[in-house]
């Protein structure tokens, strides 16, 4: 590898612009791309193109930007703290850049690095907090990459927050001797209570809890946030769900969560497995429970990683309850859930006009008794039913569901590993859906979607449900627990 040159050829500052001119001159595309960048900023804008196009015509309309409608003029760089050379023209360009330079202002020529006393970066706007990336005019792709890539990673209401941090500033140096005392205070007020507040919403919230920190020397109250990880596809998470795996100082993930997605946690957290799949170590729901209490009470930040939406046969019902009664503070993240990730695999509307107007999330573990369950009523008044944990009861399922009166050539999909690269489709009717109980041959997670609406898919990449014979019933079904 070569040695990487530890010199940077430009150097990164901020500029001061607030109230100041700064000089755009071109009437193009080129002109209207930096006049955006720098429209970021309270800086203000002096247009200069004699002719310029409708999009650059309503970005002034819009911003009030000056706009001098005439053939540039050196005058027109007066007073201008940065001058854009953006004509497109490479004369006029250069005798922009000659006029400026002269005039001892910095200038920037677009697409002509010879001509320029600094470069623009790609930025990463959370006012007051700016990110700026500058790869020395080589890279523009590479630094709208990087971009992207952190714009990703840092909350919507990062500004705001710094906002507040500025506030307190004050406070913080008058109160809290410098060292230690003042840097668990700023790093409890940019990851705990204040930050979540914000990210709620609640200014006057978290002013309180940045007053609270302040005046107390309690310790670093712990986080658990209840994360949905979507149904296996890394790029199913969510942006939030993402970030928050990135801070996270501890991940508890269930067994139906890929190792990929736990591992775009913030590399140096802990990560704890806690089950739950047939023949592996896994904790009981309430040794879950008391471990999420545990570790709330550590002061630690929990990412509490389930498979497709937490609320959707996750137990977080109970793990939330338990959370409550101990006093630790908690976050919903939701997720893709599974159900929604297999329509997608099969092109299935949930709902179609006409057809179906409602759905169920449901399992089949509740058919045991002797009265029908609601959703079966539902079923046969034309719902869209998603049968979660169904392959180990699909005879029970279906064989109730008929007695009960939907007709046995329903449509049914079923998904095995929805939106993974692995997945496989199967379509049938009802009547072959108790053939799915048989299938050793599926060892991941299945989705069952049963009703008129599923009629609607598109089953060019699927098997047919029934066959598969049904012999091999006795060394079938892998165990099939709510996580
Ligand atoms: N909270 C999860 C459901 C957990 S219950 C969610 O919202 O999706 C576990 C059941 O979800 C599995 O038995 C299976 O029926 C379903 N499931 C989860 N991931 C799946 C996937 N990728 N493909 C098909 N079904 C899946």
């Amino acid at each position: 590898m070569p040695q990487a040159n530890p010199k940077l050829n430009a150097f990164p500052v901020f500029m001061r612009v607030e109230g100041e001119a700064v000089a755009i001159i071109g009437g193009g595309a080129e002109a209207v791309a930096k006049a955006r960048l720098l429209d970021q900023s309270s800086a203000v804008l002096r247009i200069i193109a004699e002719t310029a196009d409708t999009e650059l015509l309503s970005f002034i309309a819009a911003t009030g930007a000056t706009h001098i409608a005439a053939p540039y003029d050196v005058a027109h760089l007066g007073g201008a703290v940065m001058v854009f050379a953006a004509s497109g023209d490479e004369a006029l360009d250069r005798r922009v850049a000659e006029d400026a330079r002269r005039l001892g202002i910095p200038v920037n020529a677009v697409d002509r690095p010879e001509l320029c006393d600094f470069f623009t970066p790609a930025l990463v706007n959370r006012a007051p907090v700016a990110i700026a990336i500058g790869t020395e005019g080589a890279g523009p792709v590479l630094a709208q990459m990087l971009r992207s890539r952190i714009d990703r990673m840092l909350s919507p209401s990062l500004g705001p927050l710094a906002t507040l941090a500025a506030s307190f500033r004050g406070a913080a140096e008058k109160l809290l001797p410098k060292g230690n005392a003042r840097r668990q205070f700023w790093s409890s007020f940019f990851q705990g209570a204040p930050a979540r507040a914000v990210e709620a919403g609640e200014l006057s919230q978290a002013h309180d809890a940045a007053v609270d920190l302040l005046m107390s020397k309690a310790p670093v109250a712990g986080h658990i946030a209840l994360v949905g990880a979507g149904p296996g596809a890394e790029d199913l998470l969510t942006l939030r769900a993402h970030r928050l795996l990135m801070e996270a100082d501890v991940i508890v993930h269930d067994a139906l969560v890929p190792e990929a997605i736990v591992a775009m946690g913030r590399r140096d957290a802990e990560r704890l497995p806690v089950g739950k799949r047939k023949g592996c170590h896994t904790k009981s729901q309430a040794e879950i429970n008391a471990l999420l209490v545990e570790l709330g009470k550590q002061g630690k930040r929990v990412v509490r990683l389930k498979s497709g939406d937490p609320l959707v046969f996750g137990r977080a019902g109970e793990e939330m309850a338990a959370l409550r009664d101990a006093g630790i503070a908690y976050d919903v993240i939701p997720g893709v859930t599974a159900a929604f990730a297999a329509a997608a695999d099969f092109e299935l509307p949930l709902t179609l006009r006409g057809v179906s107007s409602s759905m169920v999330f449901t399992t089949g573990h509740d058919l045991k008794g002797n009265s029908l369950p609601d959703w079966a009523k539902l079923a046969i008044s034309g719902a869209t039913v998603a049968v979660y944990m169904g392959r180990s009861v699909a005879a029970e399922v279906a064989g109730r569901l008929i007695e009960a009166g939907l007709a046995p050539d329903t449509a049914v999909a079923v998904v095995e590993n929805a939106s993974l690269q692995n997945r496989r489709r199967f379509h049938g009717t009802l009547a072959d859906l108790p053939s799915l109980e048989a299938r050793a041959d599926l060892t991941g997670p299945v989705m069952t979607i049963i009703g008129d609406a599923v009629a609607g898919a598109n089953f060019e990449r699927s098997e047919p449900l029934a066959a598969h014979s049904h012999e091999s019933a006795a060394n079938a079904v892998a165990a099939e627990v709510e996580p």
